[in-house]
């Protein structure tokens, strides 16, 4: 199959640094794979997103010659897909309800305390959690190599809210999406077994997991929308670019001032991601301040 790659930003707040840098990534390794590079915008937490952040996304993401190569994807337009994920789930005697409160939880996997209840037909106005008896969280990662992160315990897939939770969500999106790598953060590796979890229980093959270092702020706390990260600069791509490649360490004989075309062609002519990536786990951006 050829290569589909992605890159799915939250609409919750315009792009930062740190998001830049994702979209990047995911788009020159599906480049240098001569793949397709699809965007999803994630909009399914009606709570926090809003639509307005969805077209500051997509405009910026074109001011930095990042332009998918179909029509952006929107979560919100697949909810029927993702009830319909959740029922083969439910009819596959893997869901259970969960009434247990945040605060009645300790820290690191569920303790299956609502596991007696699997077989029973779901409450409604519930959480939905899904059994992983067997579920197994080593693999390769296309960047980190092998990788062996904590077993999540059984997850939350439906939220007491009603939401479909982003595990569920982001796993049939894949499928929809006929996605073959999903390169992406290494914030997001311990979602990765849950994803392949729900997938495997909807019969989809196994796909490629790739988590690069993330941006940090120069104080090493991760860059977020929910944390000071400022907004990128649609008009000044070059300046973005040209502290990205200050992080990777990479010369070139850019100037902040060059169009974003001309560093997309820069980055590319580095050749594999894998290859021009630092192995640390985190990239600290002391850069921000700018
Ligand atoms: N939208 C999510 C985020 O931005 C998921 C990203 C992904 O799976 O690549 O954290
Ligand atoms: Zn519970």
């Amino acid at each position: 199959m050829s290569y589909r790659g992605r890159f799915a930003p939250s609409a919750t707040g315009p792009l930062h640094l740190g998001s830049i840098f994702a979209a990047l990534i995911s788009f020159l390794d599906a480049r240098f794979h001569q793949g397709t590079w699809l965007v999803r915008i994630d909009d399914l937490d009606t709570f926090r997103c809003k639509p307005e952040y969805s077209d500051v996304i997509l405009e910026t993401l074109s001011a930095f010659a990042l332009v998918p190569d179909q029509p952006p994807v929107f979560q919100s337009t697949r909810v029927d897909a993702y009830h319909e994920a959740l029922h083969t789930c439910i009819a596959q005697e893997r869901v259970y309800t969960c009434t247990c409160r945040r605060n009645d939880l300790p820290r690191g996997p569920y303790p299956g305390y609502c596991r007696h209840r699997l077989g029973q037909a779901p409450l409604p106005d519930t959480a939905l959690r899904i059994d992983t008896q067997g579920l197994v969280t080593d693999y390769t990662d296309h960047y980190q190599g092998p990788v062996a992160p904590e077993n999540p315990g059984d997850f939350v897939i439906k939220r007491r809210d009603g939401l479909i939770a982003y595990q569920l969500a982001c796993a049939v999106d894949e499928s929809l999406d006929q996605i073959t790598h999903v390169i992406r953060g290494l914030d997001l590796l311990n979602s990765t077994a849950m994803q392949q979890w729900v997938r495997t229980c909807l019969n989809q093959p196994t796909i490629m997991y790739g988590h690069f270092p993330t941006i940090h702020g120069a104080d090493g706390s991760k860059l977020s929308k929910q944390t000071f990260a400022e907004a990128v600069d649609p008009h000044r791509p070059g300046v973005t670019y040209s502290n990205i490649a200050q992080l990777l360490g990479c010369t070139h004989d850019l100037s902040p001032e060059a169009s974003a075309s001309e560093w997309i062609h820069y980055f590319q002519s580095l050749g594999d991601p894998v290859q021009f990536l630092p192995k640390t786990p985190h990239l600290l951006a002391d850069a921000q301040a700018e």
